[in-house]
């Protein structure tokens, strides 16, 4: 078996020499042959240039360097559309992947699954608020969206060349691989594997960055938020429709009475700021329409290591 390895790096130069290390003999061990592509993701230290030094100790490098930072979602596609071969090992550069997870992920290809990919034990690397944040994110992406993304199942994954190739043919660029992941089905194993710390260097995923990013799957996958502001309109109408019955009904039985100023402020506010959140829930819907009608790549390729 032919496999592509495909590594996002961000500024990662201090794990490069302990990544090919650890992930190498392994390779060597489980394929008959394997390529690594690695795709610098506009790195500001100098990742390119440590792993052009990587190459010349590890031939089967493949260098890929984007323009500028397209984010790891964008980088893995790029990375994917470059890859060839039996299957695809996608993974970290910053050995929170372990190798030795490896050979469980190719076992469970050989026996016909299309997608193995790693879930992480436990999350005490996180934070309670992260741990809480991120399970929440799964349950409300699981219940509104019709694909069902795996809860604590990140990048490492090993698809096999239908499974990829599927994935490669999907023409939006705006590429929530979690949610591409599970949207092009086939069949899928979990395999458990525990965490460890980032060798070097510290998470590009601050608290800010990944709630944009749950966001992000949220409108790219489901129109939930959209029936949800219908749904609260017409709950309002309806309300609305009762309330003016009994203000009639209560003016014909006991004559006219003076109307409340602080009733009328108020829902002139309340409906005024729901008018203004559904129109912002639909700008996120039509931004993206935009965004996609430009028809712009997901990245850009700067160099190769070809060039
Ligand atoms: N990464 C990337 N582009 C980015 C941010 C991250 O290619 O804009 C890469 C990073 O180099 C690493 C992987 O994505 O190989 C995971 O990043 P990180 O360790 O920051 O995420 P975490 O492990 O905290 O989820
Ligand atoms: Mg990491």
């Amino acid at each position: 078996m032919h496999v592509c390895v495909v590594i996002p790096f961000h500024n990662e130069s201090g794990n490069i020499k302990a990544l090919f290390e650890a992930l190498v003999p392994v390779l060597d061990s489980e394929f008959d042959s394997h390529r690594i592509i690695c795709v610098d993701d506009g790195s500001k230290d100098d990742t390119y240039s440590q792993l052009k030094v990587a190459k010349a100790g590890y031939p089967e490098l493949h260098l890929v360097k984007l323009s500028r930072n397209f984010g790891k979602d964008n980088a893995l596609s790029a990375g994917l559309r470059q890859a060839h071969g039996d299957a695809v090992l996608i993974m970290d550069a910053d050995l929170q992947h372990p190798a030795s997870v490896i050979p469980e992920l190719v076992a469970a290809l050989k026996q016909g699954v299309d997608i193995a990919y790693g879930v992480r034990r436990s999350r005490d690397t996180d934070g309670p608020l992260r741990r809480y944040l991120s399970r929440s994110f799964y349950n409300l992406f699981s219940s509104i969206s019709d694909v069902k993304i795996p809860a604590n199942a990140g990048d490492f994954r090993l698809l096999s060349r239908r499974a990829y190739e599927a994935l490669n043919a999907l023409p939006e660029n705006n590429r929530f691989m979690k949610g591409l992941y599970a949207w092009i089905g086939f069949s899928t194993m979990a395999v458990e594997f525990d965490v460890p710390e980032r060798h070097s260097g510290t998470s590009q995923w601050s608290l800010r960055r990944l709630s944009r990013y749950a966001w992000d799957g949220i409108v790219s996958f489901s129109s939930a938020p959209l029936r949800v502001s219908a749904w609260v309109g017409t709950f309002i109408a309806v309300v609305s429709a009762a309330y003016a019955l009994y203000v009639f009904v209560t003016t014909l039985v006991f004559g006219r009475d003076l109307p409340g100023f602080a009733t009328l402020a108020t829902a002139v506010f309340f409906l005024g700021g729901l008018q203004l959140l559904s129109i912002g829930i639909l700008g996120e819907y039509v931004a993206r329409i935009f965004d996609e009608t430009k028809r712009r790549p997901s990245y850009i390729i700067e160099q190769t290591d070809d060039d």
